[in-house]
């Protein structure tokens, strides 16, 4: 059983790996003359330098996984993680401490070698290609931020989960599952005002040009109570972007401050309305009922697995405990979520898709959101020449050179629903 473990893994690795080689090979080789819209934005000293761009990621990210094979290699089939499991057992009382144990120090340790990449990527590529406007005091802030909020949120999901199993042996699956659905609800409603305000600040609008676009596309587009802000992303990075979030009545587009400076307004007016096709089209709502039922069915299938006692025999070892059968099944289905990528990507593209046609009917063409997405290509040096099969597996929006042609084009898509 072992054995077949590993090979699986190592399979996966090998295809992972395979897919950015081939991606960047063809970005490399399979440079074609971009369409028209791309004229006079992206030429050829730019291709230069967002390859060379893509290409120092592409490095620091095939060491950063390189490392991340090897610690797993020797965790999983090295024999450490039995030897872990005793020592954790030894060092704690008690059924949640040794739990909480077990997954933090493992937390922390995963945390210490990401930090090396994390200021590599920020302070050298970042600070290369002119896109990091961080300084070393900002990153610390963020980093010890984050630190904290992330151990609260795991004390308590992790705490809460061990304490549902204890109390409830035979039905915890259920209990584990809604809570950690519940938490997930209010953190969607309660992040934009708890969490993202500590590390990010958000506005109105500052562009009173815009105003009067804004609210007339609001009303067309019928979103009512949303909120349009911008955030001072322009403090850490040069990247720009845009984004909508939340259900309910804390819906609301945020809208990069670098994305302003970049595009004009009839670009950004665009960009906005293809953010209001995703609440239009429903497409957070869809998202969270997905992933419930993903997770709900994850749980019932831990709990049978966990039931049986098969788990340990599946890295050739005579036992192992509950903690550590937990963390053996959450690789297994990182192994399992490799397979289900394509599926979610397509999923992901169909409803930016759905957005694009939003906003082609609610601006009535497809050119402004077109030529934003160009400059913002440029901006960022985005790879414009991905491998196709590299996009079908990868990619949560079209490759740009597809997506703009449809754009122009204007195209109706006889697929697309309707809004909700
Ligand atoms: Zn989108």
């Amino acid at each position: 059983m072992k054995f077949i473990f590993l090979g699986i893994y190592l399979l996966v690795t090998l295809l992972r790996f395979a897919l950015e080689w081939l991606n960047l090979r063809h970005r490399q080789q399979a440079q074609k003359p971009l369409p028209a819209a791309f004229a006079g934005q992206i030429d050829e000293e730019r291709l230069k330098r967002s390859d060379a761009y893509a290409l120092a990621g592409d490095k620091l990210g095939l060491l950063e996984d390189g490392v991340g094979v090897l610690l797993t290699l020797a965790f999983l089939f090295g024999g450490l993680l039995p030897w872990y499991d005793r020592w954790v057992s030894v060092q704690m009382e008690g059924f949640i401490g040794q739990g909480l144990l077990f997954f933090a120090l493992l937390a922390l340790v995963q945390m210490l070698v990401g930090i090396p990449f994390s200021l590599y990527r920020n302070f050298i590529i970042e600070e290369r290609f002119g896109f990091n406007k961080m300084s070393f005091k900002l990153w610390y802030a963020d980093f010890f931020k984050s630190l904290l909020i992330g151990g609260g949120l795991f004390a308590l999901l992790a705490g809460g989960s061990l304490w549902l199993v204890k109390a409830a042996p035979q039905s915890w699956w259920f209990w584990v599952w809604g809570f950690w659905s519940g938490l997930t609800l209010f953190l969607m409603y309660a992040s934009p005002y708890l969490i993202e305000p500590l590390f990010f600040k958000f506005k109105p609008l500052e562009k009173v040009e815009l105003e009067d676009g804004v609210r007339e596309l609001l009303d067309k587009a019928g979103v009512k109570a949303g909120k349009v802000l911008q955030v001072d992303a322009s403090r850490r990075s040069g990247h720009s972007n845009a984004y909508f979030t939340g259900i309910g009545k804390v819906k609301r587009v945020v809208l990069f401050d670098t994305l302003l400076m970049q595009l004009d307004d009839r670009e950004l007016l665009a960009v906005l309305a293809h953010e209001l096709g995703h609440w239009r089209c429903g497409h957070i709502r869809k998202r969270l009922i997905k992933g419930q039922l993903v997770a709900l069915f994850s749980c019932w299938l831990a709990f049978i697995l966990l039931k049986s006692g098969i788990l340990p025999s599946w890295l050739g070892l005579d036992q192992l405990s509950f903690v550590g059968q937990v963390l053996l099944l959450g690789w297994v289905g990182s192994l399992a979520g490799f397979f289900w990528t394509p599926i979610s990507s397509w999923w992901s593209r169909h409803q930016e898709r759905q957005a694009d046609q939003f906003a082609i009917d609610l601006v009535g063409s497809g050119r402004q959101l077109a030529s934003g997405l160009v400059k913002l290509a440029r901006e960022n040096l985005s790879n414009l020449f991905p491998h196709p099969l590299y996009v079908a597996i990868y990619y949560s929006h079209p490759a740009l050179v597809e997506r703009v042609l449809w754009l122009e084009q204007g195209r109706v898509n006889s697929d697309t629903e309707g809004g909700s």
